[in-house]
């Protein structure tokens, strides 16, 4: 069985999908990690991440991978465990940029759909109920105001120890929905056959509850 949940940066859609896959005993696959992953590797080789072509013969040879551990999941790149660092504010920055190039969404595309061959899943990103499984048995599109979205990340940010002001805050999460929704390549955008879900008014577990009493297993 899948379920796709698409939204904007920050919806919270990331936290409730962790929830729900825990509640139904499903595997939760992040796709926004494997984009950030792969958007820390290519800052730490310092290339200029405007040119695909310096971009692309990178992943030629990578060893990119996804384990589950008691604490979550845990994202390698070449053997080194990324999980803490993609969420840095600089792979924040230069992530949207690498998710334009069609090479890259490839690359990815077909590593998630082989994860969702092998077990039920709960799937969060941008593209997957439109893209990677427009079959899927459910598709949810999670969003909120970007002010609420941009609170959101703050608090998360802090809770992590990482130092950001609410205003460029706000600013990065708006600039990073207008790369997403306006690229040429599988674009942010709701599936015809998706419920909207808006979460500004709603706790997270105001929204598992919502979605959980949505879906049949
Ligand atoms: O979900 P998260 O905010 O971690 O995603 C980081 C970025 O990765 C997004 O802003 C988007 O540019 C890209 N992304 C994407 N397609 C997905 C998931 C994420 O383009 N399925």
């Amino acid at each position: 069985m899948q379920i796709a949940i698409d939204g904007p940066a920050s919806s919270g859609k990331s936290t409730v999908a962790k929830k729900l896959a825990k509640k139904l005993n499903f595997i939760y696959i992040d796709t926004g990690a494997m984009y950030r992953a792969l958007t820390y590797f290519a800052l730490k080789k310092q290339v200029d991440l405007n040119n695909e072509n310096e971009i692309i013969p990178l992943f030629k040879n990578l060893n990119f991978h996804v384990t589950s551990s008691k604490d979550g999941q845990h994202f390698w790149v070449n053997n080194e465990d990324v999980t803490d660092k993609i969420r840095q504010p600089d792979v924040a920055e230069h992530v949207s940029q690498v998710a334009t190039y069609s090479q890259v969404r490839n690359f990815l595309s077909k590593l998630q759909r082989k994860m969702a061959k092998q077990q039920n899943v709960i799937m969060d990103g941008r593209d997957i109920g439109t893209v990677i499984l427009p079959q899927a048995n459910y598709k949810f599109f999670v969003t909120a105001s970007p002010e609420v979205r941009a609170h959101r990340r703050f608090l998360e940010n802090q809770e992590r120890g990482i130092d950001t002001s609410l205003s460029k805050l706000t600013e990065s999460i708006k600039k990073r929905d207008k790369i997403d929704s306006q690229r040429k390549v599988a674009p942010l955008k709701k599936a015809p056959d998706a419920e909207l879900i808006d979460t500004s008014d709603l706790s997270i577990s105001e929204v598992v509850s919502l979605l959980l009493s949505k879906i049949r297993v």
